[in-house]
């Protein structure tokens, strides 16, 4: 009786499994697609939200500074694209303006606050000397640019740069974080 049950099952599992050739198992497949929707809504929501709520690290470090306080003035009013949520911890922020120039005993004071900032993170060089050492490119104790220690996401050209310039580089970050602009890597 126990030979025919088991016969019985084996019979069974070869008849299913001729019934199933060339078919797709139906629950993977579902599973796939589900998976594809979520990718498709998710990746642009995340990009639009990232987009719009970059905070800046409030925190200067030469005359290029005075530009950044400049850029909080209602004359250049940032407040009408929410750019100006500067924050007083890096926890809290995931934009780093380097503002004036950065001397070697500065540096690992500034790479730290890029480490203790939230990730995904941002950097802008504004001005001549966070980009390239500006008028001091060839003094003993500073930096030929910050993108020498950490990676920059837009430079800002100028010595000083204007307050409006910030706005502008702030504008750029944003679509690039929106996916509107790709970078060209080598
Ligand atoms: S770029 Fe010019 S204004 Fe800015 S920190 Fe350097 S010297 Fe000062």
């Amino acid at each position: 009786m126990s030979e025919d049950k088991d016969n019985a099952k084996v019979q069974m599992d070869k008849l299913v499994a001729e019934s199933l050739k060339g078919r797709e198992f139906p629950v993977n497949a579902l599973f796939t697609k589900l998976s594809d929707i979520t990718k498709a809504i998710a990746d642009p929501a995340v990009k639009w939200s990232r987009s719009n709520s970059l905070w800046p690290l409030q925190f200067g470090l030469a005359c290029c500074a005075i530009e950044l306080m400049a850029f909080g003035s209602p004359r250049v009013d940032a407040e009408r694209d929410g750019f100006l949520l500067f924050r007083g911890t890096p926890r809290q922020s995931d934009v780093m303006v380097v503002a004036g120039w950065v001397t070697k005993s500065m540096l690992p004071q500034v790479k730290r606050l890029y480490e203790q900032m939230s990730e995904p993170r941002y950097v802008i060089a504004f001005g001549e000397c966070a980009t390239c050492g500006g008028p001091w490119w060839e003094s003993y104790n500073i930096i030929k640019g910050i993108d020498q220690v950490i990676p920059v996401d837009v430079y800002v050209a100028g010595c000083p740069p204007r307050p409006e310039l910030l706005f502008s580089a702030l504008l750029k970050l944003k679509e690039k974080v929106g996916g509107k602009i790709v970078e060209n890597k080598p």
